[in-house]
């Protein structure tokens, strides 16, 4: 209980004009003031202190943006992304070039040397961690992101959503702040499946693969673009909003399949051409590493296109370890939110090696991909987790192979090969 003529010890609001006031031994704090020390805690002590002192903040039109260095990128990413290596340097390195050219931008200096714009393109299988790699990266960098799918663009005028409802989506994740938005990441998947369907420019309209293409181009490179805030043509009334991307990254994603055997066949010719031992040294399990853009544009990207997304890079497919890891080691890997779930219930849950194993085998055998471990686990735990929080005196349990196998039945899985 406040006294009777209690006011902020910080602000001396009277409780009256306060919400709450909070009391402490021998002062008072009003809700304003507790929000203004939190901000000051978080701009002043939290980076710094998370990061051991590594993280830099910077500040775009008022705004943080967090600016980690590429090998801090990496680490962190390492924490949520088991392997892929390759594409986490890659990024790392996008990521912070495109944030030191926002920079060079802000300082307003005359600069001869004009940073471009490093969009980046992503190919790799489903569920490799595409999408998981842009996401940790905004959150690294505390910007606003998006994702978008490609397949549901078509040209302007056609049935379908512009590609401006990309912005529209950025808007939203940052509650309609432009400049946020302006500096936010967009992850655009599936952009594969807007190629043209044959490497020859075609003389009749195609609405939906070359044309979203084209709608793309203007908006990678960096422009104004007037969005709908409320997205889609439902609204004709809406004022639009002007959002400028030219310090939008976008990152694009695909699976490209079949693109290998464009690899191969390029990869031949040259081999041929340099008549060494290259073809030795050629992994023809992962052909994917080798990717240009040249096998790009002859998968159907336009090189318009190909020349605003300068930056490319490969996920591995996943093996039966790295899927092990993958569900024991990341900061919210499943078992660690499975043991969680359970300890709020007062109970130590445990997998033994073998149900761990099984897991993964499973998941392989029916080519769930890194998916279908969630598919997998939920299979085996959802019966414990309906009938544990009713029992009492239970205060450990463990997932052996054998109980895993139990629930596994096998119509459940057949099921799970067609959805996922
Ligand atoms: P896609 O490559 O299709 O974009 P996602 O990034 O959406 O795949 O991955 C799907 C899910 O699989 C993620 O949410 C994550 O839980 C898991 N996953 C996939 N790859 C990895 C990885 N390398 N490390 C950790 N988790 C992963």
């Amino acid at each position: 209980m406040t006294k009777p003529g209690a006011k902020c010890s910080f602000c001396h609001k009277p409780k009256d004009q306060a919400l709450i006031l909070i009391s402490g031994v021998d002062a008072y704090i009003c809700e304003s003031c507790v929000e203004q020390a939190k901000t000051i805690i978080e701009d002043e002590i939290m980076p710094f202190e998370a990061d051991g002192d590594l993280a830099q903040v910077n500040s775009i039109d008022g705004k943080d943006i967090k600016m980690l260095k590429p090998m801090e990128i990496k680490e962190r990413l390492d924490d949520y992304v088991i392997g892929q290596d390759d594409s986490k340097r890659v990024l790392a390195v996008a990521v912070y070039n495109h944030y030191k050219r926002i920079m060079q931008q802000k300082e307003g200096e005359e600069d001869d040397v004009e940073i471009e714009k490093s969009n980046v393109v992503m190919l790799g299988r489903t569920g490799t961690g595409k999408t998981l790699l842009a996401r940790t990266i905004a959150r690294l960098l505390n910007v606003p992101f998006t994702i978008v799918d490609a397949t549901v663009f078509t040209e302007a005028g056609y049935v379908g959503e512009d590609v401006e409802s990309m912005l529209t989506r950025l808007l939203q994740a940052c509650d309609y702040d432009v400049s946020a938005a302006e500096r936010g990441i967009v992850y655009i998947d599936e952009i594969d499946k807007v190629a043209r369907k044959n490497d020859n420019p075609s003389i009749t309209r195609d609405v939906s693969g070359e044309g979203v293409q084209q709608a793309l181009l203007k908006m990678l490179e960096g422009t104004d673009i007037l969005v709908p805030p409320q997205g889609g043509r439902k609204h004709p009334e809406q004022k639009l909003v002007k959002v400028n991307t030219k310090n939008v990254l976008f990152i694009c994603g695909g699976a490209f399949a079949g693109i290998e055997k464009q690899i191969a066949k390029r990869i031949n010719t040259q081999v041929i051409g340099f008549k060494g031992n290259a073809e030795e040294e050629v992994d023809t399990e992962n052909l994917l590493q080798y990717v240009s853009h040249q096998d790009l544009k002859s998968f159907g990207l336009i090189p318009e296109l190909l020349g605003r997304m300068p930056v490319l890079t490969h996920l591995n497919p996943l093996d039966k370890p790295t899927l092990r890891r993958i569900l024991i080691e990341p900061k919210n890997a499943l078992v660690k939110q499975y043991k969680r779930l359970f300890s709020m219930e007062d109970i130590d849950l445990t997998f033994t090696e073998e149900a761990l194993d099984l897991i993964v085998d499973k998941t392989v055998e029916y080519s769930l991909g890194a998916r279908g471990l969630r598919s997998i686990c939920e299979a085996i735990m959802t019966d414990a987790m309906f009938e544990m929080p009713s029992q009492a005196g239970v205060d450990k349990f463990e997932i052996t192979e054998e109980y895993a196998n139990s629930k596994l039945d096998k119509t459940k899985l057949a099921v799970m090969e067609q959805t996922v």
